[in-house]
């Protein structure tokens, strides 16, 4: 029998085409997923006695045939009577294309990939890489075999066959342009990404590997390794989040880890298993990862499912954006399968889901926090990036975090917030009541100016993790009377302001006579000179950087954006301070001989720039070679 589609517009096929997928590589997950949903209603049927029968092997076939240059896919699932290939595949599926097709009149390309979202055209995308696709179907129910044949136009053929088995097979007649489609390799590729949890074992051809005889034995009497054919299948059709937690040991995640990131081999730090069956479905696996200093969100992602079919690995929207950093998979039924990404931003299940998961990893932090607390500080330093990206964009995690956050003091011990407030308030605290955290971030760039700190009997953070800066930033603003200062933004008797004022030992004279013999030794672009009443066992000069200044550079630096970006094209500033009080700035006005005077204050410059590791090229050589002429 010939039948004509009752669709309006000529020729759908250019326009599904065009704009289903802009993955034309999906057909294979759609014409897969079909075969493995009539498997397992059979299986269902069975087990309700309403499928009569021995269910024999249910493995789905796919196979090549690269003379017919077509692609199959065989299940042995429910198959179709002549009825319900005209109903399900003929009217449902064009109807559905009609349905489409009217909606996207008259819209634009962006409102159309919108649309496609809702509809769930799965066996038409097989049109997008064939210009013919037969059915070959045979009921569970007593019925006649049917073969359904449609070249991508409206017109199609249906009459019956003989076939003998069970199901369906779907053959794909793949265009000249797709021809990349009847390539092993391609195949094979498509089904490890789409197939690789579905619950139906798939077959693809076979392979070969070595394994020990059972009969032969070599010249030393162990089993001689022969090489072995088998049928190659490429699922795992029972996937770790499927099972229950409470049968799962640590190093099943772990194993569960590389099966999905074989080229990963760093073990996973934490796995929180997630099971949701209100208001939404929802389970999988989320990995803690090792977080690089150089951190490649593009790798490695997250995987969505939706009842073990890969969906996508761009989970932007369905997660909150510091949760790429995770690792593992989701897998919901109320994640829409046919997906463009607007799509699944609007989705409502979607951000359910989102502020869902975001609130599941939270409490397993909580929990590794209470519960196993050593290994929480143990592995902080991988953590704290993570934590800190979530507590900067998302509010209600910052509320969760910021009684577990960790601050860590160069003497590596732990603090939270609070503990550490009470630390140092007594001796950290300015004149106007601020309590001050002063923070290193590198311990041995900054030793010099850590260890003055100290000797006054300070604390110093270490913070060198590439988001700190905007942290602290965010922390000043919750926290009250909380400041945060590097401990070279200025010296050290003024890093916490108290009250006391240090007499000037030097006349106004002098003072002003030093400050002008050292900015003539400085290029006063980069170097404000200043002078200052500091202790006599203060540095004769310091280095310091304003706080507020470098911090927008650090910021630009990072991308920070916006207002930052004007900070980043600043050339570094720093300040020159004298300490007038030392006896050594004392000596150096004393002394008659002018040659003298800019040769030690040189070297006093150079011994503050050194410090800071500023000291580098012909300004070290120099420095170097004067140094050598005092010692002689
Ligand atoms: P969906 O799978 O979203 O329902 P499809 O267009 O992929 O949409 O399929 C339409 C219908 O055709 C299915 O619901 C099913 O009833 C039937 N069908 C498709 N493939 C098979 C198959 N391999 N075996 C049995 N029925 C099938």
């Amino acid at each position: 029998m010939k039948g004509k589609i009752n669709v309006k517009t000529e020729n759908i096929f250019p326009v599904i085409k065009k704009f289903l997928y802009s993955d034309h590589e999906i057909f294979l997950r759609e014409i897969v997923s079909n075969a493995v949903d009539a498997t397992q209603k059979l299986k269902t049927l069975s087990s309700l006695g309403e499928a009569k029968g021995e269910l024999g092997d249910l493995t789905i076939d796919v196979k090549i045939d690269k003379d017919k240059k077509t692609l199959h896919v065989i299940d042995r699932g429910i198959g179709m009577t002549e009825d319900e290939v005209e109903k399900y595949i003929t009217q449902i599926a064009f109807s559905g294309a009609e349905e489409f097709l009217e909606k996207f009149k008259g819209k634009s390309e962006a409102d159309v990939n919108q649309l496609i979202g809702h509809f769930g055209l799965g066996f038409f995308s097989s049109f997008m890489v064939s210009d013919q696709v037969e059915i070959f179907t045979r009921s569970f129910k007593d019925a006649p075999a049917v073969h359904w044949s449609c070249d991508g136009d409206t017109e199609y053929s249906i009459e019956q066959c003989d076939k003998q088995e069970r199901g369906t097979e779907i053959v794909m007649h793949i265009t000249d342009e797709c021809k990349d489609f009847l390539e092993e390799y391609k195949i094979l590729e498509l089904l490890r990404k789409y197939c690789k949890f579905m619950p139906v074992p798939i077959r693809f051809g076979k392979e070969k590997s070595w394994e020990d005889s059972p009969t032969e034995k070599d010249k030393d009497g162990n089993p001689k390794r022969v090489e072995v054919e088998h049928d190659r299948i490429i699922n795992n059709t029972e996937p770790l989040w499927k099972k229950s937690p409470s049968e799962l040991k640590d190093e099943d995640y772990n194993k569960f880890f590389r099966e999905l990131y074989p080229m990963n081999f760093d073990e996973p730090l934490f796995h929180i298993h997630l099971n949701v069956d209100y208001p939404f479905n929802l389970t999988g696996i989320l990995y803690f990862p090792k977080v690089k200093k150089n951190i490649d969100p593009t790798q490695d992602k997250i995987q969505l499912y939706c009842n073990q079919v890969f969906v996508t690995d761009s989970v932007e929207g369905v997660v909150p954006q510091y949760m790429m950093l995770l690792r593992g998979v989701l897998d919901s039924p109320d994640i829409p399968l046919n997906v463009s990404r607007s799509y699944l931003q609007s989705d409502g299940n979607v951000k359910k889901i989102s502020s869902h998961i975001a609130k599941k990893v939270a409490e397993k932090l909580e929990e590794i926090s209470k519960n196993q607390h050593e290994e929480f500080l143990n592995k902080w330093d991988d953590l704290k990036i993570f934590i800190e990206y979530g507590m900067l964009s998302d509010e209600k995690f910052y509320d969760r975090m910021k009684n577990i956050y960790v601050f860590k003091n160069t003497d590596k011990e732990f603090f939270t917030l609070d503990d550490y407030k009470k630390k140092i308030s007594t001796l950290q605290t300015d004149k106007d009541g601020n309590v001050i955290f002063l923070y290193a971030q590198n311990v041995d760039e900054q030793y010099a100016y850590i260890q003055a700190a100290k000797d006054k009997g300070y604390d110093v953070l270490l913070l060198d993790g590439i988001l700190d800066t905007h942290f602290v930033n965010m922390l000043e603003q919750k926290n009250e009377k909380c400041r945060f200062t590097r401990i070279d933004a200025d010296v050290i008797s003024k890093l916490i302001q108290k009250d006391e004022k240090i007499p000037s030992k030097l006349s106004e004279d002098e003072v002003k006579k030093i400050q002008e013999m050292m900015e003539n030794l400085v290029d006063k672009k980069t170097f404000t000179v200043q002078t200052e009443s500091l202790e006599e066992t203060a540095q004769p000069v310091t280095i310091t950087q304003n706080e507020f200044m470098r911090r927008m550079k650090d910021m630009s630096e990072l991308g920070g954006g916006g207002m930052y970006g004007l900070y980043g094209d600043m050339p570094d500033s720093y300040n020159l301070v004298i300490n007038t009080n030392h006896p050594v700035i004392y000596n150096i006005l004393q002394n008659a001989d002018s040659e003298q005077q800019t040769e030690k204050l040189s070297q006093l410059k150079d011994l503050a720039l050194l410090s800071q590791g500023l000291l580098k090229g012909e300004a070290l050589d120099t420095f170097i070679k004067r140094s050598t002429k005092l010692v002689e």
